[in-house]
């Protein structure tokens, strides 16, 4: 069979994706990794941001969201996609069973992961003071001090946010000069309440229960140090989940999917929606849109082919 629309994950890109595509009634199939729906916010603690559900966990929250896709008759097909090509027109999916898909379009819609420091105490109290996201977790820190590791547009960002919650926000970077923009880095500087520790990596993270100091080192003096901390935003950029996709669709240089609100990529009936894509804002909300102007598209395309 060939299917209208195969759609790659089941993050809330893919599964929004897949309400869509079920209700324009195109035949489609949804292939998931792990078996569990829902991506990176099946591990995100509170989720605080999403219209209609204040204060849902991640877990629940992909729950509802395969619920309503099940509620619709969404097929889900578990296992890892392992090859992707082209023959002629047609998209083809390969799984790591072997077992092989077609479809005149696909969705990408595989995420990407926060890039690790990988130091000692970062994976034991991950979602105990260490987060990967300064927008979910931020106002669980109202009124302390924290750590934003990271040099970053994101890192930069996520500090201007944090100052205006927490008590006094540290901003831990490798270098002595951001990569950010330069708008962003001056606004950020101008918070009395912000200091940049410069030339500085986190050798590990402490606590018994929860995050409470970090060891800090700066790789210029070679000196060593504790900072008594609450939470430490991670934000040293992000691992796209596109290494299999890089050889037939455009990627940007740090692998990311280069496609537009449309979620068009540059190879026409393929389309790239959620974090995976080139875009400014990697939220729940902005993946979920992304699955509807994907299925939008993906119609387009099909009636003009
Ligand atoms: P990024 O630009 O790749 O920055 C990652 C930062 O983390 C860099 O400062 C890097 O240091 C540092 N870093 C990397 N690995 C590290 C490690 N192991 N230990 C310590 N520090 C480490 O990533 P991003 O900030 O997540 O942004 C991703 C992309 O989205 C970028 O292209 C960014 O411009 C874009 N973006 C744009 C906007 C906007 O336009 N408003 C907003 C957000 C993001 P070095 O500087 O020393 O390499």
């Amino acid at each position: 069979m060939i299917y209208d629309v195969i759609i790659i994950g089941s993050g809330p890109a893919g599964l929004s994706a897949a309400i869509y595509a079920q209700r324009a009634e195109l035949t489609n199939i949804v292939i998931e990794k792990t078996g569990m729906s829902g991506g990176q916010i099946i591990n995100t603690y509170e989720v605080d941001n999403y219209p209609g559900t204040p204060g849902i966990s991640g877990f629940d929250l992909s729950v509802k969201f395969r619920e309503h896709c099940d509620k619709l008759n969404t097929t889900f097909i578990n296992g890892e996609v392992v090859e992707f090509k082209l023959e002629d027109d047609i998209k083809v999916v390969i799984l790591d069973d072997g077992t092989r898909y077609q479809a005149k379009t696909i969705i990408i819609a595989s995420g990407g992961l926060p890039r690790h420091l990988n130091v000692p105490g970062e994976e034991r109290l991950s979602g105990l003071g260490v987060s990967y996201c300064a927008t979910c977790d931020g106002a669980f820190f109202k009124n302390k001090t924290v750590a934003v590791v990271g040099g970053g547009d994101v890192a930069v960002e996520d500090a201007i946010f944090l100052s205006r919650i927490c008590e006094r926000v540290y901003v831990i970077h490798r270098r002595d000069e951001f990569r950010a923009i330069k708008s962003s880095v001056n606004k950020l500087l101008k918070n009395d309440n912000v200091t940049v520790l410069w030339d500085s990596v986190v050798e590990s993270i402490n606590g018994t229960e929860t995050v409470d100091s970090l060891d800090i080192k700066n790789v210029k003096t070679g000196e060593t140090s504790n900072l008594k901390v609450e939470g430490v935003f991670i934000a040293v950029g992000y691992i796209p989940n596109s290494q299999i996709f890089k050889d037939i669709v455009a990627t940007d240089e740090s692998g990311y999917i280069i496609a537009g609100e449309s979620c068009e990529t540059n190879v026409p009936g393929i389309f790239a929606a959620g974090d995976i894509r080139t875009k400014d804002l990697r939220q729940i909300i902005t993946a979920a849109s992304d699955g509807a102007n994907a299925i939008t598209a993906v119609e387009r395309y099909l009636n003009q082919n």
